[in-house]
């Protein structure tokens, strides 16, 4: 089973429950950790309100005081903002306990000509191999210039270099999600990624509290993979975040 669930939202960004619901659902379902990872400050509608940051953080330390039973973590789910590798959650990083970083669309970009999101989204219809190369840029240089413990969602709505992505990702110690909302990566990718050497991570994505570690679909994943659950860094283990370097 899972040990911790690293990436649930809650209604900082647009999630249904608050962190108090979140960790009760934690305690509930027998989880040792969780992470409360809200949207990146750029997203255009989910963002966590740069003012709201504090009050975030208050609210995580008290929650700890409360429930001893279970470890908090304050985190966030940046956005990409530029092939060179810029991220939405800088200003707040050295906050971040567990730092994720994934595509959305409808974020601001830092200036006009970076707009990432812009570019990503019309893949289909202008597909180039330019875009690709930004796309896979984007991932690549976030991973080698920022705290990054987990990509979310690799390969949703956003087409990458996923081998290029991938070797970053085992070097840099970056985990690739396996995501419960969004499940864009065949088998045949996640026994190429673990070729490369990269380790896994089994997160919900909860938007709502009784959703919080679920992860039913990702274990299937593993399974039809034929991958080891020794990969998973959250299976019957806890994982090691970059933080405790600092
Ligand atoms: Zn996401
Ligand atoms: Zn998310």
């Amino acid at each position: 089973m899972i040990f911790g669930d690293y990436h649930t939202h809650t209604t900082y960004s647009h999630g249904k429950g608050s962190v108090e619901d979140n960790v009760r659902a934690a305690i509930s379902v027998g989880l040792k950790e969780i992470a409360i990872t809200d949207h990146g400050l750029n997203h255009r509608s989910h963002g966590v309100k740069r003012k709201a940051f504090p009050r975030f953080l208050e609210e995580v330390a008290a929650l700890r005081a409360k429930y001893p039973e279970i470890r908090i973590y304050a985190g966030m789910e940046a956005n990409f903002l530029s092939p060179r590798g810029e991220i939405d959650s800088a200003p707040v990083a050295d906050k971040l306990e567990v730092s994720i970083c994934g595509y959305h669309k409808f974020v601001k970009p830092l200036r006009f000509g970076d707009n990432f999101s812009f570019f990503a989204r019309n893949l289909l219809t202008k597909n180039s191999k330019k875009m690709l190369v930004r796309n896979t840029d984007a991932y690549v240089n976030a991973i080698t210039t920022n705290e990054i413990d987990i990509i979310s969602h690799p390969m949703h709505d956003c087409k990458i270099d996923l081998a290029e992505v991938g070797r970053a990702a085992a070097e840099y110690g970056t985990y690739m999600e396996l995501n419960g909302k969004h499940r864009d990566m065949t088998a045949d990718d996640l026994v190429m990624l673990a070729s490369l050497g990269c380790k896994f991570i089994m997160d919900s994505d909860a938007h709502t509290p009784d959703r919080v570690g679920d992860v039913a679909c990702q274990i299937e994943a593993v399974k039809e993979a034929g991958l080891p659950f020794d990969l998973i860094v959250n299976w019957d283990k806890l994982p090691i975040f970059k933080h405790i370097s600092r």
